[in-house]
């Protein structure tokens, strides 16, 4: 079966047809500006090996850039499939599920009505995972469709962990809690794990890419992660603070007449790396580390000693750990940064086979022999993991 991914954000369409057959991706591709002030849009199409990029009149909403997908999909020079009726589901990836989302779920009405009632929760995205939802439900009626939630793998942390030390009221009334983001990628990983490692094991996921996360998993099932009622809390990321004392809202809105929206703007797309340096990417700040700039010194420095800290606090929660699984785009592919963390964590007998950890983007383990923790590089495949959850339940009888 092949099966359609789709993760909508506000202003962009990104998708992936999988062929589920021997789970290979036969078309990806991303429409950007839809519906913005911006008088065109882009789209950039990948199939059998090729590229196809174009700007293009502006599409005015989320119906419009599916319509295009599908037309490129089934494109006579551009497309992978000769009609619609091949595509056998499509899986959107919904940022927020709230607590009611404990696993992925057919798409239905009261699917989507719970998505909507998560809406105060994630005002960003959910508005625009619904838009991708009913754009697809429009030009594509009859194909079953799931929903693949961010929240959904961090919902068996005990109350210990995800509960704020704020009054009972906030989160008996208002549900604010930690819930954790990029659990498609955490739980993909810490499956991979459970098959790698064997059974009952205590895992530390350290997704390092943008954005940035790690989760404490026992036995495949997360335990504590480091982002909270929004992906904000945590590591310093590509463009977000991460953990920062809460006065510091008040303190820069008194002080530059912000308001709290736009204090909370900055710290999540003009702050952490970007905000320290001028820019998000680890690469840019690493060659800018290497050609002496202080800046990009004390980024790099903060960024691993942030990532150091809460593996040493979740080696604490899990009273004890048997690996550390390094993934995403800084993870599986900055030899150095791997290092770097890893250099400082030698305390728990955590020893790096240089050898082994020059490795990018390719599953390998990178401890020594008598690392007394394991540590892997294991690649992270969201879409992947949306398509196999929307192949199972998409089939289920
Ligand atoms: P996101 O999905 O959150 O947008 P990614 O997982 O793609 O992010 O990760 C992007 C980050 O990975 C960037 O900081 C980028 O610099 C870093 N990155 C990607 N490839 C490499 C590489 N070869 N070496 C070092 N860093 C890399």
């Amino acid at each position: 079966m092949k099966i359609l991914v789709i993760n909508a954000g506000s202003s962009s369409l990104k998708y992936q047809m999988i062929d589920m057959d021997n789970e290979s991706v036969i078309a990806k591709g991303l429409v950007e500006r839809i519906g913005t002030v911006d008088p065109k849009s882009n789209i950039t199409h990948k199939y059998n090996g090729k590229k196809y990029e174009a700007e293009i009149d502006k599409l005015g909403d989320h119906n419009a850039a599916m319509e295009l997908v599908l037309k490129l999909l089934t494109d006579k020079e551009l497309g992978v499939i000769s009609d619609l009726s091949e595509i056998g589901a499509v899986g959107h990836r919904v940022l927020h599920g709230g607590e009611k989302f404990t696993a992925s779920c057919l798409i239905d009405d009261a699917c989507i009505a719970a998505i909507e009632e998560n809406i105060p929760l994630g005002p960003l995205h959910n508005p625009a995972n619904l838009m991708g939802i009913r754009a697809c439900q429009k030009v594509l009626p009859n194909v079953p469709q799931v929903a693949v939630f961010d929240t959904a793998f961090h919902q068996t942390m005990p109350p210990k962990a995800f509960r704020y030390g704020l009054p009972k009221h906030y989160y008996t009334d208002l549900h604010m809690r930690k819930y954790g983001f990029h659990g498609t990628s955490h739980r993909f990983i810490a499956g991979r794990a459970t098959e790698l490692l064997g059974e009952g094991k205590k895992v530390i996921v350290c997704h390092l890419g943008n954005g940035s996360s790690l989760s404490a998993c026992v036995n495949g099932k997360c335990v504590d992660t480091t982002m909270g009622i929004t992906p904000l809390d945590g590591l310093l990321m590509g463009t977000r603070c991460g953990t920062l004392d809460p006065a510091c809202v008040e303190f820069i809105a008194n002080t530059e007449g912000k308001s709290v929206s736009e204090v909370l703007n900055m710290m999540n797309k003009k702050s952490g790396l970007v905000g320290l340096t001028g820019s998000s990417d680890m690469r840019d700040v690493t060659a800018r580390f290497d050609a002496g700039d202080p800046d990009a010194k004390l980024a790099i420095e903060m960024w691993t000693y942030t990532v150091q800290k809460y593996i040493g606090s979740y080696v604490a929660a899990m009273n004890g750990c048997d690996a550390i699984i390094f993934t995403a785009g800084i993870g599986e592919n900055h030899i150095r940064a791997r290092k770097w963390v890893c250099e400082g964590l030698s305390y728990f007998g955590i020893k790096i086979d240089d050898e082994r950890n020059n490795v990018c983007g390719e599953e390998r383990l990178i401890s020594t022999d008598d690392s007394k923790i394991q540590v892997w590089v294991i690649p992270t495949n969201e879409e992947l993991a949306i398509a196999r959850d929307t192949l199972e339940i998409a089939t289920k009888k």
